[in-house]
């Protein structure tokens, strides 16, 4: 069994472009929590938790928004771009079925192993050169 990888440039770029922001954004998110709560004290992570969930950030000096939904936004971003990275990964397995031959006489379908030169047409019984339709 052949396994044949196609990736959509587009969906790719979309995909990178989404997880890079996201990515950027739960840094910054955490780099700002981080170099604003004390290193020292007991427990960083419940109190790097409250900051994010209490600490509102600027955004473009007119938004003001939470950190915690930055972060829940930055991680839907990474999300969407997962998703559409897998989206853009399409995996073929050219299997024994695989190829969709079309008989130029009658017009009809069938599935074969591989595209054949010459074979014999199972509908009209005519010995043809098939033509492949799809394959996938
Ligand atoms: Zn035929």
């Amino acid at each position: 069994m052949r396994r044949i990888i196609r990736r959509k440039l587009s969906g790719q770029v979309l995909g990178v472009i989404l997880c890079l922001v996201g990515i950027a954004a739960l840094f910054a998110v955490f780099w700002k929590a981080w170099s604003s709560i004390s290193t020292s004290s007991p427990n960083v992570l419940s109190s790097l938790w409250t900051y994010i969930l209490n600490e509102q950030v600027d955004l473009f000096s007119t938004v003001t928004i939470k950190l915690v939904y930055l972060s829940i936004i930055s991680a839907i971003f990474v999300a969407l771009g997962l998703v559409a990275l897998a989206f853009s990964w399409q995996i073929f397995y050219l299997s024994g079925e695989s190829v969709l031959l079309q008989c130029p006489y009658c017009k009809n379908h069938w599935r074969a192993r591989r595209a054949e030169g010459w074979a014999e047409c199972p509908h009209c019984r005519q010995f043809i050169q098939p033509q492949v339709t799809k394959r996938n």
